[in-house]
């Protein structure tokens, strides 16, 4: 098996991805920069983040393993203790009552953005937001090439399912299944009186809609997708709609996603 393993960089996760290395070289396995099978995240699910962006134009040969070294996470379903044991499942020697490991899928967001200097094209695992550096940000919003919206206020995020437990969350937006084909549109601090309207309840769409947010004032706008910042002083347009790709995580035994969420926020 080719693998790589991604870390945090605390001295915990460092520790670990040594450990890794060092179990995965006694059963055979191949350390692989360039096209691993499996890719290792140990950290967060900030870090599952950055392993994916990092193999981004792998997506499709890659699957996904998570460790996590803080609060169990959304991405990540291994504990620092558990190495060993995740080491011998991916190996095949579970023993006879080990699961079969299972290959799940989770939607991701497809972006295009037009800019006075060109189009750019980008994958969301999380989510993309749009949001003012210096002021109001004035955006019209079209589904489906109809005029929805037109937006005043700090800055609109749009997220995947897996990400809906994110940024999403934080501005009301509903938790999805991660599994659920969709997109979900949230609004940051709209301005709402008896000029300026929006709709001010977060938006679900389907995979075979999209949404299309044109910048309508010349403005310095900043760009996240997922970790990343992108600065913006050019910004036309941008299309968001359900990747045609999917991100792969390998379970190699159940993860119940309720679980998680009631372990991350309710216990
Ligand atoms: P960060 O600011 O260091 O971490 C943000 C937090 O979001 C971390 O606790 C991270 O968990 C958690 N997180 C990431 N993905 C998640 C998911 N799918 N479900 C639940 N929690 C999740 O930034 P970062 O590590 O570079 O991560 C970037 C992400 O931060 C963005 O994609 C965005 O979702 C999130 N963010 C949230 C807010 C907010 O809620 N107000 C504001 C900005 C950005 P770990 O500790 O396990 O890594």
């Amino acid at each position: 098996m080719r693998y790589y393993v991604l870390d945090r960089g605390d001295s915990l996760s460092v520790d670990l991805t040594e450990q890794f290395h060092k179990l995965a070289g006694e059963h055979g396995f191949e350390l692989d920069a360039e096209s691993p099978e499996i890719v290792v995240s140990i950290g967060g699910d900030g870090t599952m983040l950055h392993a994916f962006h990092t193999f981004i134009d792998r997506i499709p040969s890659i699957a996904f393993v998570g460790i996590h070294t803080g609060h169990l996470g959304f991405y990540a379903d291994w504990k620092a203790d558990e190495i060993p044991e995740l080491i011998k499942l991916m190996s095949g020697q579970g023993g006879p009552e080990a699961p079969k490991p299972r290959i799940v899928n989770y939607p991701l967001l497809d972006l295009e953005i037009v800019k006075k200097s060109g189009t750019t094209s980008y994958v969301c695992l999380n989510e993309f937001t749009l949001k003012s550096v210096d002021g109001t940000i004035v955006a019209q919003v079209d589904i489906n090439d109809e005029l929805f919206e037109m937006f005043r206020g700090d800055g609109i995020c749009v997220s995947t399912p897996s990400g809906s437990t994110a940024y999403n969350k934080s501005l009301g937006g509903a938790m999805m299944h991660p599994t659920v084909e969709a997109l979900q549109i949230a609004e940051i601090a709209s301005i709402n009186n008896r000029v300026f309207r929006t709709m001010g309840s977060p938006l679900v769409l389907p995979k075979h809609h999209h949404c299309d947010i044109y910048s309508r004032k010349e403005q310095n706008l900043m760009l996240t997708i997922d970790h990343i910042n992108l600065p913006i002083h050019d910004l036309l347009s941008v299309r968001c709609q359900v990747a045609r790709q999917k991100i792969s995580f390998v379970r190699y035994r159940p993860f119940p996603f309720w679980q998680r969420v009631r372990n991350a926020f309710l216990d």
